[in-house]
C-alpha cells in the first residue's frame, strides 16, 4: 500500500518506486509488466525485506505462524546460477526440507523429496544426480522444486522463463500454472513479456518509472483497455 522506495547516492536521490499499491489474492497469479528499470525488481526485494521501504506498508495475511522466508520463495531468472555445482539434488532438497518441514520423520523426508521431483516432471533417480548433469529447462524445475519444498504460500517468479528456449518457456509456465491449482499458490510473475503475463496471469499490474500505468483482471485490460502504454506493451505480443 502506497509504496515509496528511494536509492540514495550521496546526495542525490532517485525515487525508484512512487506511491504503489496492488494485492496478491490467495491462490491468484499476479503479473507485475513493466520495461527495464520500472522497478519491478525493486517490488520483489522489498517483499522479501532485501530493501528497506522509505513509506508505505507491505502487509502478509498467511494465515499461518510459519516465517516470511517459508511463506514466499522465489525462482529467478538463472537457473545455473541459482544452483550449488558442487550438491547433488537430493542433499540440496534435503538441506530445504530440514530447514523449513523439520517435523517430518526420516521417511517422510524421502517420501517427500521423491513426490517433489515427480510434481516437477523429474524422476526420484534424479536426486542423484549434481545440476550440470541437466538442462536449463530441467534446473529451472530443480528450482521450482526446491522453493516447493519450503511450503511456501507465494511464489515469486522474476523472469524465470525468460531465458529459456520458447518451447521450454511454455513447458514451464505449463508447469506453474498446474502448481498453481495443485499447491494452492499464489504467484507473482516479474516480467517484461505481456505475452507471458497475459496468458500465465489473472490479474496485471503494469508499471512504468517506478508508477502503476494500469491494472486490472488480465480479461478486461486485454480486451478493453484504452492506456496507450498497455496496448503498446499488448502490440507486442
Ligand atoms: P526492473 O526490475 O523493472 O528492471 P529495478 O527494480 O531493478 O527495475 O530498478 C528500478 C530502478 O531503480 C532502476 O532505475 C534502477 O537503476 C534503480 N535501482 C535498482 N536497484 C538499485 C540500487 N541498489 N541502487 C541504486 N539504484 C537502483
Amino acid at each position: 500500500t502506497h509504496l515509496v522506495k528511494d536509492y540514495k547516492d550521496g546526495t542525490n536521490v532517485y525515487r525508484a518506486l512512487n506511491d504503489l499499491s496492488f494485492e496478491i489474492k490467495k491462490g491468484a497469479s499476479v503479473g507485475l509488466i513493466g520495461e527495464s528499470g520500472s522497478g519491478k525488481s525493486t517490488i520483489s526485494k522489498l517483499m522479501v525485506k532485501l530493501e528497506k521501504l522509505d513509506s508505505g506498508s507491505i502487509e502478509f495475511d498467511f494465515k499461518n505462524n510459519k516465517p516470511l522466508s517459508s511463506n514466499i520463495q522465489m525462482i529467478f531468472q538463472d537457473p545455473f546460477a541459482a544452483l550449488n555445482p558442487a550438491l547433488k539434488v537430493g542433499s540440496m532438497l534435503e538441506e530445504v526440507l530440514n530447514k523449513h518441514q523439520s517435523e517430518l520423520s526420516k521417511l517422510e523426508k524421502e517420501q517427500t523429496l521423491n513426490n517433489l521431483l515427480i510434481k516437477v516432471g523429474l524422476t526420484p533417480e534424479d536426486a542423484n544426480k549434481y545440476p550440470n548433469e541437466f538442462s536449463g529447462g530441467q534446473r529451472q524445475r530443480l528450482c521450482i522444486a526446491r522453493a516447493l519444498a519450503a511450503k511456501p504460500v507465494l511464489l515469486i517468479c522474476d523472469e524465470s522463463t525468460s531465458a529459456l528456449d520458447l518451447s521450454v518457456q511454455a513447458q514451464i509456465l505449463n508447469l506453474l500454472k498446474e502448481l498453481q491449482v495443485t499447491e494452492n499458490l499464489s504467484i507473482l510473475m516479474i516480467t517484461h513479456s505481456m505475452a507471458v503475463a497475459a496468458w500465465f496471469c489473472q490479474y496485471l499490474v503494469l508499471l512504468k518509472n517506478g508508477e502503476i500505468v494500469e491494472q486490472g483482471p488480465s480479461m478486461q485490460l486485454i480486451k478493453h483497455s484504452t492506456n496507450g502504454y498497455t496496448k503498446a506493451l499488448l502490440a507486442h505480443t
